[in-house]
């Protein structure tokens, strides 16, 4: 079978009877019957049947906060509704949020890109999309750390490419020299995601120099997703397209308003990259969804231009951090869970290895337990390609974590 990465088929170098034929086939052959859903949305819908049903559930599960966002941002998206900006935009987005994003790179990320190197999306999730999409041919190899975020590996799969894992160990640190032994010569790029989605951890500055010389030197792109930058905790984040730009053209930076700015629902991010790969990913952007939503997209420039805006992030920050310092005081508490702690994002990954047992033999059927009887959801290691773990979001009230917790040690003790 052959197959053509989109940036060939966009360049128009296929015949178009061709490109339909193998298009065809190609959707309903391989990629429908591959798609599996995403694990956190699966177990949102178990947890609805529950509530449903009338019980109350300590939900510790989506990847959101559970704090509203900020009243600038809502004036903004009124404010942009009285403006009647409720047309199409230019498909890659409203050319002043494209020049705040460029404003923000240089200014907190040390990277310069022109607004013609940046494309808006509907969500993170929608950039990496099209950035695998764009760049990844039939039978490349991508290579992903895991414990990881599953959207990575199913986007790979659906551009007909194969997800090569690296398997971390706690405290899950990425190394360079983890790296090097997964190349071959089909790797066409690597994905990395810092601070991490479900460990927290994240990618020191000295390695990621290193990931970077080596991708320049394999000619492999990097796909760096950095949606939880701000949500680390004594650190300064580090981008790896800031270091030269050698690896900044090799480097798609992917970024999102989801999670510091509590704007999940508005589906809004964005991807920068050299202007080859980002005007690629808007031809694809133009054919699917064309441009975001508009009003997510004046919500995003208040974000990033409104003079509070400092300050709502620190007391985001400020609050996730206190929580996360009450979440890792609780489990110290709780037999035989064990945990690293996150340098960053609003997760904590339980090692559950030693309270598995005859009855809950797996992961997933532990944090199954934990639901039905308890009440209490979390999501189970498996869905992070990390069997024996378990992923909590403490972003949370806090006396539903306090509750959830407390809750997670009487399911523990009553095993023991
Ligand atoms: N990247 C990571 C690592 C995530 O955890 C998530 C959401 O959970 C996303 C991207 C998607 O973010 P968005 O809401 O912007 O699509």
């Amino acid at each position: 079978m052959y197959s053509y990465t989109y940036l060939e088929r966009i360049n128009n170098k296929l015949n178009i009877t061709n490109f339909y034929n193998f298009l065809i086939y190609d959707i309903i052959f391989t990629n429908m019957k591959k798609i599996l859903l995403s694990p956190t949305l699966n177990l949102s819908a178990r947890i609805s049947e529950l509530e449903e049903k009338g019980k109350k559930v300590l939900n510790l599960t989506a990847g959101e906060t559970s704090f509203p966002t900020s009243n600038y941002i809502k004036k903004a998206i009124i404010d942009a509704l009285k403006n009647n900006y409720t047309y199409y935009s230019d498909v890659s987005g409203i050319i002043d949020l494209r020049k705040a994003i460029c404003s923000k790179l240089k200014k907190e990320n040390s990277i310069n890109y022109k607004p013609n190197e940046i494309i808006i999306t509907a969500g993170a999730k929608q950039a990496l999309y099209e950035a695998i999409s764009v760049i990844c041919n039939h039978g490349d190899e991508v290579i992903i750390p895991t414990p990881t975020w599953s959207t990575y590996v199913e986007q790979v799969k659906i551009a007909n490419s194969h997800p090569v894992f690296i398997k971390l160990k706690p405290p899950f640190k990425l190394r360079y020299t983890d790296i090097e032994n997964k190349i071959t010569r089909k790797t066409k790029a690597i994905i990395l995601n810092s601070p991490a989605n479900p460990t927290g951890s994240v990618i020191d500055k000295n390695e990621l120099e290193k990931i970077a010389n080596l991708a320049i030197k394999h000619k492999i792109y990097i796909i760096s997703d950095e949606v939880y930058e701000k949500l680390i905790f004594g650190k300064k984040h580090c981008s790896i397209a800031s270091f030269r730009s050698k690896i900044k053209n090799l480097t798609i930076t992917i970024n999102s308003f989801s999670k510091s700015y509590s704007l999940t629902g508005l589906r809004i991010g964005y991807a920068a990259g050299s202007k080859n790969i980002i005007s690629k990913m808007a031809a694809l952007q133009s054919q699917i969804t064309s441009n975001a939503c508009s009003l997510s997209q004046y919500a995003a420039l208040a974000a990033l231009t409104n003079k509070n805006t400092d300050k709502y992030t620190h007391q985001i920050i400020d609050k996730i951090y206190y929580l996360r310092n009450l979440a890792i005081e609780k489990l110290s508490q709780i037999p035989n869970i064990s945990y690293t702690k996150p340098e960053g994002t609003f997760y904590i990954f339980l090692n559950l290895k030693k309270v598995l047992s005859k009855k809950y033999s797996t992961s997933h059927d532990w944090v199954e337990g934990l639901l039905l009887k308890k009440q209490v959801a979390i999501v189970p290691g498996e869905a992070f390609l990390a069997p024996g773990y378990a992923r909590l979001n403490f972003a949370k009230n806090e006396q539903v974590l306090r509750e959830a917790l407390k809750k997670i040690g009487d399911f523990v003790n009553v095993q023991t």
